[in-house]
């Protein structure tokens, strides 16, 4: 068996492991670094540039140049989420002909899979360089709570890249991993996992080489992007008090107070009081005009409170779904660039107590879980077993825009459960059945995985056939449906109409663009 590749791709920042002397190891780009900017830049001279080179360009080329990709991916364009993103992001969104999200770059759009499988090409390259050899298989890592469309969209992404999916894994699942088996710990380890545009808490019980998911919340909405966002506002706003100037429209200096926000954030983690100096950031009437203002970390960390609140109730929620306290907790694992900020530190160890770890590295911890995963696969690492939970609820939209739940959240996956339809006139041909995933009671506020056409229903009086279906999530939470005919046995047909993803057509089409 050849290598397998462990991926963690990153809103912000991508990392990659092997397995190598039965030790998972982090492989650096071919810059040297061990994390890699997940962007890339298209240039008006129709050069591509990927990771680091994109990054530095982004101040002169902000409507050429893509990150963030991953909020984007797996998702509609009216999602509501998509919607408020799409006056933050300096390059275009547009819908696909089946609704998607996807980018519009000059007269090209481009799938959020297709950039991301830019970002993962990039990454196989750097790893086979450093095995020397060609590697065709990965184990991939998501958030806990990304939906089975945003799952599949994720394997779509590193399937263009030449990577066959062998595992989707759960970021916060893997980071106990990678851990845990360093470790070899017993007891409750807290996974605290605050990237770029996401927010999980997981809940493990680890013995013996066993890994066990107990519950898992989280938020899909709140990330470091929406700190920078409030960073930037307020440094607008103190440009447009200063000088009268309003820089909303001018996509150059909106990027490039974007990436001071991003820098003071960064600075304030280590430093209790920092600068921000961009000259000419504006002509005005008597000339050009500089932003230039001191922050101290309090004043940053009174900025962002009302954002930092929102970590609580995740974490509470996953104590309670896992059945523990506070107290009972062993460890918590910091994951997620956005822990190096002394304020969510602090806000973790308010929740949980004082029992942050500092055995693993918030960048690198996802991408050594996913090399440990790929050396179970392997073979390379023995004696571990790991049991996860899918973390949103599945089930069905019913009258008025209500969901029955069909598989709860928090349940362990593999998994499977049915549910008898029938028909509500004489001799109907068909059922459909719209399948939702998520939080809420309310149809419209879950992701739409598709609607199920069940077709070739025997002809019936009303309320006769008993059609059986079932739901069923693989162990990398991917959702599948079947549906029998209990009279006749017969497995009905199921036509997913309007789900999210990428069409065979789509697919073929950016193969032969990468
Ligand atoms: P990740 O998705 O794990 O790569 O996390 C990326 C997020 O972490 C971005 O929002 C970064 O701005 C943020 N981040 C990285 N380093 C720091 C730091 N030293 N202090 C605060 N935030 C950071």
């Amino acid at each position: 068996m050849g290598k397998i590749l462990g991926i963690d791709l990153g809103t912000t920042n991508s990392c990659i492991a092997i397995i190598e002397g039965n030790e998972p190891v982090v492989i650096a780009n071919i810059e040297g670094q061990r994390t890699t900017p997940s962007m890339v830049a298209f240039t008006t001279k129709g050069e591509t540039h990927i990771g680091v080179h994109a990054k530095r360009q982004a101040a002169v080329n902000p409507e050429r140049t893509i990150f963030g990709v991953k909020r984007l991916i797996g998702r509609r364009a009216d999602d509501e989420d998509v919607k408020s993103l799409i006056n933050l992001l300096p390059y275009r969104i547009v819908p696909s002909s089946s609704g998607d999200a996807w980018v519009q770059i000059d007269n090209q759009s481009y799938s959020p899979q297709e950039i991301s499988a830019m970002i993962v090409r990039k990454l196989k390259e750097c790893a086979e360089s450093y095995c020397s050899e060609t590697i065709t298989q990965c184990v991939v890592a998501v958030p806990a709570y990304f939906n089975d469309a945003q799952r599949q969209a994720t394997r779509d992404a590193c399937q263009l890249a030449g990577l066959e999916v062998l595992r989707i894994m759960n970021e916060p699942t893997l980071a106990a991993l990678a851990f845990g088996v360093k470790k070899r710990s017993t007891g409750y380890v807290a996974v605290f996992d605050l990237g770029g545009g996401t927010f999980d808490i997981s809940i493990l019980q680890c013995s013996g080489g066993t890994f066990r998911v107990m519950a898992t919340a989280g938020n899909n909405h709140l990330g470091g992007n929406d700190f920078d966002a409030v960073i930037y506002q307020y440094l607008a706003n103190q440009f447009k008090e200063e000088t009268g100037i309003d820089i909303s429209s001018d996509k150059m200096a909106v990027q490039r107070v974007r990436e001071a926000a991003e820098l003071l954030k960064c600075e304030l983690s280590t430093l209790t009081e920092t600068n921000v100096n961009l000259p000419f950031l504006a002509i005005g009437p008597a000339g050009p005009v500089h932003l230039s203002l001191s922050m101290m970390r309090e004043e940053l960390e009174n900025l962002i409170r009302p954002l930092i609140d929102k970590l609580n109730a995740p974490c509470e929620d996953a104590l309670r779904e896992a059945g523990i306290t506070a107290d009972d907790l062993d460890e918590v694992l910091l994951v997620g660039g956005m822990t190096r900020m002394p304020i969510v530190r602090s806000r973790v160890e308010k929740i949980f107590g004082n029992k942050i770890s500092h055995g693993v590295n918030p960048d690198e911890a996802v991408a050594l879980g996913a090399a440990v995963q790929s050396g179970i696969l392997g073979g390379e690492i023995e004696e571990v077993v790991l049991l996860d939970v899918t973390p949103l609820n599945l089930g069905i939209e019913t009258a008025g825009n209500r969901v029955s739940t069909i598989i709860e959240r928090n349940s362990s996956i593999p998994t499977k459960a049915s549910k008898i339809f029938t028909t509500t006139e004489d001799n109907q041909g068909f059922v459909r059945i719209t399948v939702v995933q998520g939080d809420s009671s309310i149809a419209s506020e879950c992701a739409r995985l598709g609607s199920f056409l069940l077709t070739d229903i025997p002809q019936m009086p009303a309320g006769k056939p008993r059609i059986e279906v079932q739901f069923c999530i693989d162990a990398d939470g991917v959702v599948s449906v079947q549906g029998i005919e209990r009279q006749t046995g017969l497995v009905k047909s199921l036509v997913i109409q309007d789900a999210v993803g990428l069409s065979s057509k789509q697919l073929e089409d950016a193969k032969k663009r990468l």
